[in-house]
Order: structure tokens, then C-alpha cells, then sequence
């Protein structure tokens, strides 16, 4: 992905261990999409060509909120370092005026105002937790309110259930959610669409889902910020503190979700 100079890595942070090239065979990359080929503003994905073309545009518009501040002065955010997207969070939350900590130890869980669970696989993610002693210190602070998001296999990690839960994979019960995994389809099946997101000012945000989950049954505290235009599907929802996409807006320029979660932190007493 191209990133404007603000949007890079600062030197010495870690790199994904979930990278890009893991995701989308190269096989499937190529110019960006130029015809709607699944129709109602759904364009076939691409592979990295076609994403950072795609977004480079809004993201303009949107990209750093100009009272963002120094990123010194901003709440600290965990991103669960275990696998996934971890470097996009990370450089995100750096736009938005956040201070990102990659998280690997309860001790570092304990020291963040907020969590990121990133996109990858949430079954690896689960197994690492566990590994790792993070999952019962997630379940511990995520129950006493501290606000957390999840992007794709993060959104599952919250979810209260699953419909197709692997074997041994269980997940932290933030949100009030039944989720179904890979629900859009296979790796090949990924696609980007314009989401419509409730309470977000500017123009729609271009959402990547690569084999996406979708929101099947929500509770009753749960509210729906985003529905897939083509298939009608919840792709993000909020309850309390906490807030989940099935797409993933670590891999766009348009930083208005980390915004939101961001803002979330700094509100919270
Ligand atoms: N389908 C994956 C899972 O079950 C999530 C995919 C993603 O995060 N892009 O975890």
C-alpha cells in the first residue's frame, strides 16, 4: 500500500506479522477495478493495487483530523500484537493522535486505555491469547469497561457467539453479537464497498472485506452503524465502549473509525 509520508511507519516499530503479500496471492492483484462488477457501488477486489487507489482520494479529505494533536498527547491504545494487521493500527492511531502500544504481555494489556483487536485469523489469535496468558486479562478488562474495537477476526474476538465457532476457538463476549465467519466467502470472494457509516460525517468509507464475517443477531444495547449495500448485512456495530467493523479500515488511508474508537478512549472517565 502507498502511504503518504504521515501514514508511514515510524522507524523501529514492528512490522505486521500478518503481512499483505500472506493475504492476497499475488495471482490477484492487478490495475485498480475499473467497472462495478458485482454491482449497487461493489467493486471486485484487486489485490493492493486496487486498494490504494481506491482510497487515496477520500482519504485526502479525511485523513488526520486537524485537532488530533501531538501524538504524545494522546491516549494510549493497545493493539493485540499476537497476529494480524498490528503495524496498520499502529500507523493509523499514530494519525489520529493516538499513542499505540503493541501488546503481548498482561502487563502491557494492564497499562492501555483501550485495545485494538486487529484483522487476520481469529482462530490464531485466539490460540496465541491463550498461549500468551492475555485471554482471561482481556476477558478481565474488557468486562470492567475498557473500550476496545475489533476489525474483522477482531470483531469475531468480540462477538458473544458464533455460528461456526472452530473447535477449541472461543471468543471475549464484548459485544452482544452473534457473528458467522467467512460469511461474504473465500480469500478469492474479498471485494471493497462503500459503507455508509452511522453518525460519520463525509463521504461514504470505502470498506475492504477479505473473507469477512457479518453480524447475524444482535442484543438489544447493541447498535448497528453499518450495513453492506449489497447484501443488506450488519458489517459494524457499537455497544457501550465497544466497537467492531467486519471490514478492515487499517488497510485505507480514511482513519475515521480509529477517529471514533480514539475519541471513545479519551472519553471514557
Ligand atoms: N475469516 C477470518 C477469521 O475467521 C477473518 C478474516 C480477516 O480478519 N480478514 O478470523
Amino acid at each position: 500500500m502507498i502511504m503518504p509520508p504521515s501514514r508511514q511507519l515510524p522507524p523501529g516499530s514492528m512490522r505486521s506479522t500478518h503481512s499483505l503479500d500472506d493475504r492476497y496471492p499475488r495471482r490477484q492483484r492487478g490495475t485498480p477495478p475499473t467497472a462495478d462488477t458485482l454491482g449497487t457501488g461493489v467493486t471486485a477486489w484487486t489485490g493492493r493495487a486496487g486498494l490504494s487507489a481506491r482510497n487515496t482520494a477520500p482519504a485526502r479529505d479525511v485523513a488526520v483530523a486537524p485537532d488530533a494533536g501531538p501524538a504524545t498527547a494522546g491516549p494510549s491504545v493497545g493493539v493485540l500484537a499476537l497476529q494480524g494487521d498490528v503495524a496498520e493500527h499502529v500507523v493509523a492511531l499514530s494519525a489520529v493522535g493516538a499513542r499505540p502500544v503493541p501488546v503481548r504481555r498482561p502487563a502491557e494489556l494492564a497499562a492501555v486505555d483501550g485495545l485494538i483487536i486487529p484483522g487476520g485469523e481469529s482462530t490464531a489469535i485466539w490460540k496465541l491469547a491463550v498461549i500468551f496468558d492475555l485471554a482471561e486479562p482481556l476477558r478481565e478488562r474488557i468486562g470492567a469497561g475498557m473500550p476496545v474495537f475489533g476489525s474483522c477476526a477482531g470483531m469475531i474476538m468480540l462477538a458473544s457467539k458464533l455460528t461456526d465457532r472452530a473447535s477449541h476457538q472461543e471468543t471475549l463476549g464484548a459485544i452482544d453479537m452473534t457473528v458467522r465467519r467467512n460469511a461474504f466467502g473465500r480469500q478469492s470472494e474479498s471485494f471493497e464497498s462503500d459503507v455508509v457509516l452511522r453518525g460519520v460525517a463525509g463521504p461514504a468509507f470505502r470498506a475492504v472485506f477479505i473473507r469477512a464475517p457479518w453480524v447475524e443477531q444482535i442484543g438489544p444495547g447493541v447498535e448497528i452503524l453499518a450495513t453492506e449495500p449489497r447484501t443488506g448485512r450488519i458489517v459494524a456495530v457499537r455497544q457501550g465502549s465497544a466497537l467492531a467493523t467486519a471490514f478492515h479500515p487499517e488497510l485505507t488511508q480514511d482513519v475515521r473509525v480509529h477517529k471514533i474508537f480514539t475519541d471513545i478512549v479519551r472519553e471514557r472517565p
